[in-house]
């Protein structure tokens, strides 16, 4: 099946704008505390990190994210108006570290193409106590890595489909080269960012016959502490990829795939809530990681909450609409009326989409990943 073989997704898109003007979700009262650690949602988990899409726009059409054909020279991206500015998003996410978060990672659509990102980065930086982290796919990286790391860029994410350069240029759907990714990766790792993580959606018939590949290529020498690859199954995210479970690689696949060339056993997680399993090569050399949002569904330790492009709150990836904080930003209300909106939300959170997903529900009105980050 070519990579271009999309079944025509135009009928099952929702125009985007409507999911946008479909308006924001009450914000519920919230419950006082004391005690900030104490934040916890209807299934006790806690706040700890904290994703913000600094843009709705990016250079690359992936195929299961912004496909070209809803996202094309006519889609209406945020007027600049509507996107929170490097103030207000540096006071959510101040908020937001009072109420527990210690985790900050800069999405977008593509982060590096908002002008002046490292300002943004040393702004939030400056926040105490936080592990600031960032997903690019890599195209204006090269550029930037060394700025980023000095402006205080802890760790980056840069996403990588294929190595082999027709189906990369075919997903990416943008003709953009595997070559010039790698090259930003090794100035990353030169301008000191280590162990950066390699996100690959894996999808079958598309680039699985890649899942192999990427881990001899990444698979670092003894003793080097090298790139982590992360496979990540296919989701239903928003409503335009076209998903369907046929499409979906089960992680454990591409485990048994990777373990019969390159013996591998699992890994403790890092933290709880750490999102991909992690598995190490026997050889000592290196490990690599699955997201399986599909098939291994992860809900039960999601910590995560995502503030999208235009300031509005989602607590989960797959949520159909969130909680605007933009009007709370700019109608004058303190630091603690927005901390009691985030908690009232925060507290009446009860998400678990991937425990609960059907064929019907992956064809429900989901927010786009490109407007709240993935
Ligand atoms: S589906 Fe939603 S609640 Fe479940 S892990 Fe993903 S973001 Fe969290």
């Amino acid at each position: 099946m070519s990579v271009n073989a999309r079944p025509s997704i135009i009928q099952s898109v929702i125009p985007i704008a409507d999911l946008r003007q479909a308006g924001s979700l009450p914000i519920p009262a919230h419950v006082p505390s004391t005690d900030a650690t104490a934040l916890r949602d209807q299934r006790g988990r806690q706040l700890r990190d904290l994703r913000i899409s600094v843009t709705d726009r990016c250079n690359f059409r992936c195929t299961y994210c912004m496909p070209k054909e809803v996202f094309d020279n006519n889609y209406q991206y945020l007027p600049h108006a509507e996107v929170l500015s490097f103030e207000e998003i540096t006071r959510v996410a101040r908020i937001a570290v009072g109420q527990g978060v210690r985790k900050i990672r800069l999405t977008g659509g593509e982060p590096l193409m908002r002008r002046g990102i490292e300002e943004l980065v040393a702004m939030l930086a400056a926040i105490p106590d936080i592990d600031l982290t960032l997903t690019t796919n890599g195209s204006a990286l090269k550029a930037k890595a060394a700025t980023l790391k000095a402006a205080g860029l802890n760790r980056l994410t840069v996403s990588l489909d294929s190595l082999d350069d027709k189906t990369f240029r075919a997903m990416n759907d943008v003709d953009f080269p595997v070559a010039k990714v790698l090259e930003a990766i090794d100035a990353a790792n030169a301008a000191g960012f280590e162990q950066i993580k390699i996100n690959m959606v894996v999808k079958r018939g598309v680039n699985d016959h890649q899942v192999v590949q990427m881990a001899k290529f990444f698979k670092p020498a003894h003793g080097m502490p090298g790139n982590i690859v992360r496979y990540i199954e296919f989701m239903d995210v928003g409503s335009t990829n076209g998903w369907k479970m046929d499409d979906v690689i089960p992680s454990q696949e591409v485990v048994n795939r990777i373990h019969a060339v390159l013996p591998c056993q699992p890994a403790n997680p890092n933290h709880l809530g750490e999102v991909a399993k992690r598995w190490r090569y026997l050889d000592g050399a290196g490990e690599f990681g699955v997201i399986s949002s599909v098939t291994e569904a992860f809900c039960g330790t999601c910590t995560r909450a995502r503030l999208s492009t235009d300031g509005s709150l989602y607590t989960c990836l797959f949520a159909q609409r969130g909680y605007d904080l933009k009007t709370l930003l700019r109608s004058g209300a303190d630091d603690v009326a927005i901390a009691n909106a985030i908690v009232g939300i925060w507290q009446s959170r009860q998400d678990n989409y991937s425990e609960v997903r059907t064929a019907e529900t992956a064809r429900e009105r989901k927010v786009e990943m490109s407007f709240i980050g993935g």
